[in-house]
């Protein structure tokens, strides 16, 4: 049985792919410092899936502790999901962004490669194409992104193919992924952000729960067919499925891989209010307010590199991500009360 050592695999994509991980007989070691998620995440891990992950408090960056981890565990590859996420703070705190993101990631790689561990499983971003002059995006275009948060993950991209190009037998998938939704059909593990959401979908669930009065949308002037903005949504599961299935491929092939992980289906903000109000039987008023800064009119994955070399496809539609957004929202809500 193969043991995979998850950075921040208490976090949200984290938190599934670890319950895959499970699935498909791997053991699990998690070390994630709790900054954005919560210890009772790993019980219901368990719950789910009758299984226990091994579990470290602590930091990427903290290579002393990491060397233990290698030392302590036959680990023979790692997911790495650890990292900051949000973009506008990213954009006033940049050093936070490059120090947690950047630095960690290449911390973690020197304990990893002393290690003589040589497989490794990227998180990255749609973020990292920027504006590539096109709609759908081809791993081939143009990478320039526009904010602090891309960059960090761009550069980690650039890092991590540069040690696949220094070091034959190193194998690196880099994932980018479009926009995660939805969550686990226990409805015991989700997106549930402190504060007010960024997002669209925690921010759509939260107003179902009666938390939050309305949706402000961003922009109805966008050259779109309702005039909101494009993305492609992506459940989490089937994205937690994409890191199972890159491991796999990485075993059988070295060097730098990078693939889109998203439906290749766009739908725009009103769609996704409609197929949440049909779910969930709520009223989620909306008003239309400017557009927000940084925001793309549309743009979506061309994923057929990921179907090609790891036979993923994305099988949920945009009905089951808000079923189980649902689900997850009025089960946070239970276990709290
Ligand atoms: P998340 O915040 O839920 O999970 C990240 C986890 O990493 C958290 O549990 C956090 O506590 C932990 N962490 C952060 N910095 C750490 C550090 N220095 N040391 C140890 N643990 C640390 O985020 P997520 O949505 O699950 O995203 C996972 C990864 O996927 C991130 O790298 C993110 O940038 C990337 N990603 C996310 C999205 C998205 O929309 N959710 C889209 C594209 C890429
Ligand atoms: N959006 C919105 N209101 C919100 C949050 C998001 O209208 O409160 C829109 C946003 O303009 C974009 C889409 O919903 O068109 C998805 O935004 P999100 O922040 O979820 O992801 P992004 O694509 O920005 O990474």
């Amino acid at each position: 049985m193969k043991t995979i050592l998850v950075t921040g695999g208490t976090g949200y994509i984290g938190s599934h792919t670890v319950v895959s991980l499970l699935e498909n007989n791997y053991k699990v070691v998690i070390l994630d410092n709790l900054c954005n998620s919560k210890i009772s995440t790993l019980a219901r891990i368990e719950k789910i899936s009758s299984k226990t992950p091994d579990f470290y408090q602590g930091d990427i960056r903290d290579a002393t502790l990491l060397a233990s981890i290698f030392k302590n565990h036959p680990i023979s590859g790692v997911i790495h999901f650890a990292g900051l996420k949000a973009v506008g703070e990213s954009q006033k705190e940049p050093l936070k962004y490059y120090e947690n993101n950047v630095t960690g990631s290449i911390t973690l790689l020197n304990e990893m490669f002393k290690a003589n561990v040589k497989t490794f499983v990227f998180s990255s971003s749609a973020t990292v194409y920027g504006e590539p002059g096109s709609t759908q995006y081809e791993e081939g275009m143009s990478t320039i992104p526009i904010n602090v948060y891309g960059r960090t993950k761009f550069m980690i991209e650039e890092v991590l193919r540069d040690c696949a190009q220094a070091n034959p037998d190193f194998s690196v998938a880099c994932l980018r992924y479009f926009n995660p939704v939805g969550a686990h059909q226990s409805g015991l593990i989700g997106e549930n952000p402190v504060g007010t959401p960024n997002n669209l979908m925690p921010y759509v669930g939260q107003i179902a729960m009666g938390k939050l009065p309305m949706l402000k949308v961003f922009g109805n002037d966008y050259p779109t067919p309702d005039g909101t903005g494009l993305r492609d949504y992506i459940h989490v599961d089937d994205l937690a499925k994409g890191h199972v299935l890159a491991l796999s491929y990485l075993e059988k092939n070295s060097g730098a891989l990078t693939v889109n992980l998203g439906t290749g289906k766009p739908y725009s903000v009103l769609e996704m209010i409609a197929a949440f109000e049909k779910v969930s039987g709520k009223n989620i008023p909306y008003e239309f307010v400017d557009r927000r800064s940084g925001d793309l009119a549309e743009y979506y994955a061309n994923p057929s590199l990921a179907k090609k070399l790891l036979y993923w496809q994305a099988e949920h539609g945009i009905e089951r991500m808000c079923e189980d957004t649902w689900r997850f929202y009025q089960q946070v809500e239970l276990s709290h009360s």
